[in-house]
């Protein structure tokens, strides 16, 4: 129920409700043309090693170069992307052009995995098999190489339907990795029957790893969690030495974070 307070106080929400969603529209009308206007690009973050701290992967991240508003974060239009349905054309130019820059590494002979992010709307679309197909078709980029990233809560959305499309995309020689674990809610009865190669640990865990006791616990029991499946565990947000020294004492696998690379361009990356 709406509280009227003092006459104008829902006037008010309503007047900036309005401004919010003509915002809203205006960019999503922006956002249709983005692709084709090439105003998309993409950032690429190492992911190394936690024993040696080379690089063994990068995952890619997209931007937006909006014509007035500037670089825009991914948490500003992907969502947009998915309710308006521009999901699939968006998702399908960073996967192509992740692939391609995939493929010209290995072609100077870097062996870097190469990580994308599928939203929720993607991952449930029967279309992004086509699209990983042509990707690693016309990239050349060699199937083992490209990870897709899917959150937990996506994974979780429709259980039936995801372990569908993740053998599926198994079948094609992807590898898949759980975004922003334990975010979510996952049954671990699910998790065992989802074919998955890498755990990705949410960075709030790993913020106050080394003064908060409890996230150490936390991070301990997801690593041995995704041990005892056959999993890696990627920790993200790593911020810190001491963050990553609590990590690798608990076993995590590879890390990253700022405190190994910000995102950067591709031809920016020292590999
Ligand atoms: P994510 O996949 O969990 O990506 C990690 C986010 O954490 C990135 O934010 C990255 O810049 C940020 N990050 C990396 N290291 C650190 C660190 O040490 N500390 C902190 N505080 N943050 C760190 P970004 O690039 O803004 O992306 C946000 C989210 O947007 C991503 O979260 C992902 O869910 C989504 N996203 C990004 N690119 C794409 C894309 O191409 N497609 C889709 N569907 N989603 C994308
Ligand atoms: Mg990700
Ligand atoms: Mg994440
Ligand atoms: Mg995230």
């Amino acid at each position: 129920q709406v509280k009227r307070s003092g006459g104008n106080g829902l006037r008010f929400f309503e007047r900036t409700m309005n401004a919010a969603s003509a915002e809203r529209l205006a960019l999503e009308a922006d956002l249709r043309h983005a692709v084709e206007r090439s105003e998309l690009f993409l950032e690429y973050q190492p992911v190394v090693a936690a024993a040696g701290a080379d690089i063994r992967g990068v995952e890619a991240l997209v931007r937006w170069r909006h014509p007035h508003l500037g670089r825009l974060s991914p948490d500003r239009f992907i969502p947009l992307a998915d309710e308006s349905g521009l999901i699939g054309e968006v998702g399908a130019w960073v996967l192509g052009e992740a692939a391609r820059q995939g493929r010209l590494w290995a072609d100077q002979g870097l062996d870097l995995r190469v990580s994308v992010n599928v939203s929720a709307v993607q991952f449930s679309q029967p279309r992004l098999l086509e699209t990983v197909s042509r990707a690693l078709h016309d990239s050349g980029l060699a199937p083992a190489q490209l990870v897709l990233e899917i959150t937990e809560s996506s994974l979780m959305n429709d259980v039936e339907s995801a372990v569908g499309m993740l053998r599926a995309l198994k079948n094609m020689g992807v590898r898949v990795a759980v975004d922003d674990f334990g975010t979510g809610y996952s049954s671990l009865s699910y998790l065992k029957r989802l074919p998955i190669d890498i755990i990705k640990i949410d960075k709030s865990f790993v913020r106050d790893l080394g003064g908060d006791s409890r996230d150490v616990a936390i991070v301990r029991a997801i690593i041995a969690l995704a041990g005892s499946l056959g999993m890696s565990t990627v920790a993200e947000g790593v911020e810190s030495a001491a963050q990553a020294d609590v990590l690798r004492a608990a076993g995590c696998d590879f890390f990253q974070g700022f405190h190994f690379s910000r995102p950067c361009a591709a031809e920016a990356l020292v590999l």
